[in-house]
């Protein structure tokens, strides 16, 4: 099939209009049409070559909305017509001991959707259809930032003990930030937000946070009200770990969905007296993944999207760049 998309030439590049062919090469895998895909920075990491690993040219969009429209002989449980949402993750070895424990998202031989092929800022995506999930009709097609930023934060939590009636902290309030902020607070849980931006006070709380900790640049975070059981970092700079730790109660856990290329220098003091843990997490696995979307639908954990067409993608990609975004992009075909 003949495919239109949005392609970096080389490292940096804007976005140009490129036609290259997709066609089945395995009984797996499924061709869906795409009606919408979320900016993730991710997208951005791979068109810059920050993690070494692109190659040119680069279709990005690893959040994509869309209808399945040819199957695979293989692929079950999908209809041609339907529509599902795809993530970052396109297959795994589906073998080893992670993949048969639903842990797809932590497989050795896993691979991303715009790492081993093209992705989403086109008109079509080919994936593997154990990677294509029902998309909850009650989700609107701009709701795709749940199937990358959505997931990386509710798995996080839910890996970290996220349950509800606790005191969860979210470090930023950005394109995952706040997400988390729905998520946690949508299941009965007290939502401290920390921001260095005090403008997006009112922004956390209409999300449903119960506190806002404005934190000077710099500085060390002010205490919260009390000590949190969880506490989520979603920002890629470095923190005052020390101070944050302090603020997480017995067998509090601070979880990194980001982290940035330093390493974390906690004391070992800072987590024994209250046998506190730190843990990182990255996406979710198949039944995680589906248990987001369903979950989303069903309380309504709607993405704060900005909708672009897909023409101004570079326009769109500028924007996410310069940090004007609230809270995640969204490109629309057609
Ligand atoms: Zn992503
Ligand atoms: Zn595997």
């Amino acid at each position: 099939m003949k495919v239109v998309g949005f392609a970096a030439e080389s490292v940096g590049a804007d976005l140009k209009p490129w036609e290259y062919t997709l066609e089945l090469s395995n009984p797996h895998e499924i061709l869906v049409e795409v009606e919408a895909c979320g900016i993730c920075h991710s997208d951005i990491h791979m068109i810059d070559n920050d993690w070494r690993m692109s190659t040119y040219p680069l279709v990005p969009g690893h959040e994509v909305v869309g209808r399945v429209v040819e199957l695979g002989s293989a692929v079950e449980g999908l209809v041609v017509g339907q529509r599902v949402g795809i993530g970052w993750q396109a297959s795994a070895c589906m073998t080893c001991h992670d993949c048969l424990s639903g842990n797809e998202n932590l497989c050795d031989h896993h691979q991303g959707l715009i790492v081993a092929g093209k992705g989403g800022f086109a008109s079509h995506v080919k994936v593997d259809g154990r990677f294509a999930f029902p998309f909850p009709e009650a989700l609107p097609v701009e709701a795709g930032p749940l199937l990358c930023g959505g997931v990386t934060v509710y798995s996080a939590l839910r890996h970290a003990g996220m349950t509800s009636g606790q005191r969860i902290g979210v470090i930023g309030l950005g394109g995952l930030g706040h997400l988390a902020v729905l998520f946690a607070s949508r299941l009965g849980n007290q939502v401290t937000v920390f921001t260095t931006t005090a403008e997006k006070t009112r922004q956390a709380e209409q999300l449903g946070a119960a506190e806002v900790v404005v934190v000077e640049p710099g500085q060390s975070p002010p205490p919260p009200r009390a000590r949190l059981d969880l506490l989520l970092c979603t920002v890629p700079y470095p923190q005052d770990w020390v101070a944050y730790l302090q603020w997480l109660g017995a067998d509090g856990t601070l979880v990194l969905v980001a982290g940035g290329p330093k390493p974390l220098e906690i004391p070992f003091w800072a987590l024994l007296g209250k046998r506190r843990r730190v843990m990182a997490s990255p996406i979710g696995g198949r039944a995680v993944l589906q248990e987001t979307l369903e979950l989303a639908a069903r309380m309504k954990v709607l993405p704060q999207v900005e909708v672009f067409p897909l023409s101004e993608v570079n326009r769109a990609l500028r924007q996410v760049r310069e940090n004007a975004v609230r809270f995640r992009a969204v490109l629309r075909a057609g």
